[in-house]
């Protein structure tokens, strides 16, 4: 317990996939003006510096971010054709880097916020148990003098979860939430609690948006989790939508050790737009972030 630490991944392929499904989903719900509860169950340290000593030992992010960066905003030349999905995404990770150099990356809770829009009274509730983490997020969130719209709380995020749903209703009345549950899967029991927070918040909940991020590795409970996901969905009449990207594995120098080289996102009651547009961005981030053998990507939904 408590050896993950994102700072050594910040800005890799997989944060690279699930920040650009969570703007693409988080751009439709925010076409309706009407207020968002917005949970972030594992919410992480907030801000990365890509150039601290965390980043350099992994240096995940070579292979994520800082090469789709270099690849679709090159500094010299023309740029090749992207993606709105891919541009929207790079354009908010530049945001934080205004001298153009990379060297912040913003996680989650970040990505959440800066698109949050105080008109609307949209809120963010954000868990972190990292007693390090956990206080570094709170300083990145103090900063933002976002009062009480932004709130870090160092407790379990399954459990933080459960009193928020059903989220208190807006001003027009209605009740919106999005919540993205992203653990470390550290511990093995994490792939049970995911599933078990779903199969709850769905009967608190049921037309929330749920995003869930997953390692596709070989273990059998990683394996299992989006069919248990599409189930739990299935059974409470919502639709889903499943998206994995591969980067492959590339062949290794002595001594180098292969990370992770895959993951998915799994999303219950998706916009409705989300399966085409990931359908066109994802070829793009597996021809950018691609490494070798086995690189792929898929989009399926229930529709
Ligand atoms: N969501 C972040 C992002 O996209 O930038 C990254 C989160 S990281 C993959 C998972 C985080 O969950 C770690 O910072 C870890 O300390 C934290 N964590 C682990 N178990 C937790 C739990 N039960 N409740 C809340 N946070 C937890």
């Amino acid at each position: 317990m408590f050896s993950y630490r994102h700072a050594f991944h910040a800005g890799n392929h997989a944060d690279v996939l699930k920040h650009t499904v969570l703007i693409a989903t988080l751009r439709h719900l925010m076409l309706k003006e009407a207020g968002i509860t917005f949970v972030d169950t594992h919410a992480g340290a907030g801000l990365y510096r890509l150039d601290s000593d965390f980043s350099d030992k992994g240096g995940e992010a070579a292979d994520g971010i800082v090469r789709l960066m270099a690849a679709l905003r090159p500094a010299e030349g023309a740029a090749p054709a992207s993606h709105p999905l891919i541009d929207d995404y790079l354009d908010l990770v530049a945001d934080f880097n205004p001298d153009g150099a990379l060297r912040v990356y913003p996680g989650s809770p970040f990505v959440i916020q800066r698109l949050m829009r105080p008109a609307s009274r949209d809120r963010l509730r954000l868990f972190e148990l990292h007693p390090t983490d956990g206080k570094t997020l709170s300083s990145n969130v103090a900063q933002l003098g976002a009062g009480r719209a932004v709130t870090v709380t160092r407790q379990d995020g399954f459990e933080g979860l459960k009193p928020l749903l059903p989220p208190p209703p807006g001003a027009g009345g209605s009740r919106r939430a999005l919540v993205l549950i992203d653990p470390s899967y550290e511990i093995k029991s994490d792939y049970a609690r995911v599933a078990a927070v779903i199969q709850d918040s769905l009967k608190r909940f049921p037309t929330g948006t749920y995003l869930i991020w997953y390692p596709i590795i070989g273990r059998a409970e990683a394996h299992d989790l989006p069919r248990r996901l599409r189930t739990l969905a299935q059974q409470a009449g919502r639709p889903w939508l499943h998206a994995t990207l591969n980067i492959g594995h590339k062949d290794l120098a002595p001594g180098e050790r292969q990370g992770l080289t895959a993951s998915g996102m799994f999303v219950i009651n998706p916009p409705h737009t989300l399966k085409a547009g990931l359908t066109q961005a994802l070829p793009l981030l597996r021809e950018t972030l691609g490494q070798g053998r086995g690189q792929a990507f898929s989009v399926e939904s229930s529709a």
